[in-house]
């Protein structure tokens, strides 16, 4: 029997896994190199490896959406946009036409360049970005070498993957319920795999190289505390099992909530709404018992697309959300572009500070040609469920007046093009410290709050919320943030209107009962947090 050895890691992804070690080497695989003569049809073959290796992260990009929603497919967008990227390219073609190095190896030899310069920095998110410059390097030579056998993790049992690193699109073309858990040596818990395998309950432990000469072991991968034990003894194995199997009962126990009132053991009640980014999320939010869709981040819908979406691209999304819900209410956003968000199809201008600047209603504002194509989507789809609208970013009671006014213009719009519509209540996000604090004027002017803590959290602590560095200086409690949604509640309230949150705090089980104190009526939360919220608050 072999000693027990265990290799002390990163966590990734939460969860456990006891399997047998399946070592993938795509590592290893060989670049051919040589010279050539005629530099400018070599050039022309790395032009169509090019052309087809994008078209190739499309069908990726499509098929992730649909595994695991818009978010994590972004990479795939990522990727797409690396292949256009002048400085890569540039290297890739000076070494084809000056160095006369053959497509694959002027290809290797950029993904090399770039590779060490992303690892070599400290900075989290650029050493993810490393990743994905291998990745697409890696696509593109093996399309040109023809040796794109596509996918090599192929198993014929459930197994516990190793890698140096494992991209994002390796781990879409893998049949998924055949990986128990993961264990890699490189990669950040930002880089997009362990994002995508954190969404599909994949466990990751990062910061772990395991020699091939293990490969078949039994192994155990402790995705919460970022451990990995080989050749563990009968003990420990059971202890891990026993873990799983109440992973699992838990999930299924859970499912006893479906139906169920969120009521508290006193009596107190709040609706549980779901944050949805695509119409497959929002099946997602109607298994999950969801009262309502309380926040659907449109953007997300359209983020890869080449062209600005048409007013009847918006009504089709729209309706086809409505309809998944079978008549709960859906809160569509319109664009909160800028900063963090963007379309592929609409470009913005470079600013020094995107979160301060032209971002969310203040482009729809500017640019009404983005804007009332989607007021009309939403109006039209109204007809087939509940819909309303909601606006993002919203600082003052001028911009309300402003937005009043276009509704009224797409509404006369569809009137006179003939179009079925139905007018539909019209809410803000609370999620400035100025709209917190006027919350008073803004509540005799919309329909309904939905406080942002996401952003409310960002602009009140002065903490850029995409900069891990500032970790230590962010304070999810604090004060000032309660204050100011406990001053939104009250205002609110005094004038009727109801109030709830769609930031993450939403999902923070350690402040549901101040939530439900406060007197908040809905808590907005991704679609797989609701039973387990539901759960909680019976408990209470
Ligand atoms: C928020 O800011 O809390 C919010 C829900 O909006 P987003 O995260 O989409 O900016
Ligand atoms: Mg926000």
């Amino acid at each position: 029997m072999d000693d027990i050895i265990i290799k002390k890691g990163r966590s990734g992804s939460p969860g456990y896994a006891v399997g047998k070690l399946y070592i993938y080497k795509r590592d290893q695989y060989h670049t051919p190199r040589k010279n050539i003569q005629d530099v400018e049809t070599e050039y022309l073959r790395f032009e169509n490896a090019r052309i087809s290796t994008k078209k190739s992260l499309e069908s990726m990009y499509n098929m992730t959406r649909e595994r695991a929603g818009s978010k994590n497919a972004d990479i795939f967008t990522a990727q797409s946009m690396m292949l256009q990227d002048e400085d890569y390219l540039s290297l890739i073609k000076s070494n084809i036409l000056e160095e006369r190095k053959n497509a694959e190896w002027a290809v290797s030899d950029a993904s090399r360049h770039y590779y060490d310069f992303f690892t070599s920095t400290d900075d989290e998110a650029l050493r993810a970005k490393a990743v994905d410059i291998k990745d697409v390097s890696n696509k593109l030579i093996r399309l040109l070498s023809d040796d794109d056998q596509g996918n090599e993790m192929e198993f014929s049992e459930p197994v516990i993957l190793a890698a140096g690193y494992i991209s994002p699109s390796e781990l879409v073309q893998a049949d998924e319920s055949k990986i128990l858990g993961i264990v890699m040596r490189e990669g950040s818990a930002y880089s997009h795999a362990v994002i995508l395998a954190k969404t599909l309950g994949i466990p990751v432990v990062l910061g772990v190289g395991l020699p091939s000469g293990l490969a078949g072991s039994e192994i155990i991968v402790d995705g919460n505390n970022g451990k990995v034990i080989i050749h563990p003894d009968n003990e420990t194995t059971d202890h891990y099992r026993q873990l799983i199997d109440e992973g699992i009962n838990d999930r299924s126990r859970l499912r006893e909530y479906i139906g169920k009132k969120t009521r508290t053991s006193d009596g107190r009640s709040i609706a549980l709404f779901a944050n949805i980014g695509t119409p497959s999320d929002a099946v997602k939010a109607e298994e999950n018992d969801c009262d309502a869709i309380g926040l659907t981040r449109t953007e997300f819908i359209f983020t890869d697309r080449d062209n600005l979406p048409s007013e009847e691209d918006h009504f089709k999304a729209y309706k086809e959300i409505v309809e998944a819900v079978k008549g709960k209410p859906v809160v569509f956003r319109t664009f909160d572009l800028g900063a963090d968000k963007k379309l592929k199809s609409y470009e913005l201008a470079h600013e020094d500070n995107p979160a301060l600047g032209m971002r969310a209603i203040r482009i729809c504002l500017t640019d009404k040609g983005i804007f009332i194509p989607q007021i009309k989507g939403i109006l039209r789809a109204a007809m087939y469920g509940e819909a309303a609208m909601m606006f993002p970013m919203i600082t003052s009671t001028d911009e309300l007046i402003r937005i009043r006014e276009i509704v009224a213009e797409a509404e006369e719009e569809l009137k006179r093009e003939g179009k079925p519509y139905r007018k539909v209540k019209q809410g803000i996000m609370i999620e400035t410290p100025a709209a917190a604090l006027i919350s008073d004027e803004l509540a005799g002017m919309a329909d309904f709050f939905s406080i942002g803590t996401n952003d409310l959290m960002q602009y009140t602590l002065a903490i850029d919320r995409l900069n891990s560095s500032l970790a230590p200086f962010y304070i999810p409690h604090h004060r000032a943030v309660m204050k100011m949604i406990e001053m939104t509640i009250g205002n609110a309230h005094k004038y009727g209107i109801k109030v709830t949150i769609c930031g993450e705090l939403a999902s923070d089980m350690s402040l549901t009962e101040s939530f439900i104190d406060m007197g908040m009526d809905a808590l907005s939360v991704p679609p797989g947090r609701i039973l387990e919220l539901r759960r909680h608050i019976c408990s209470l």
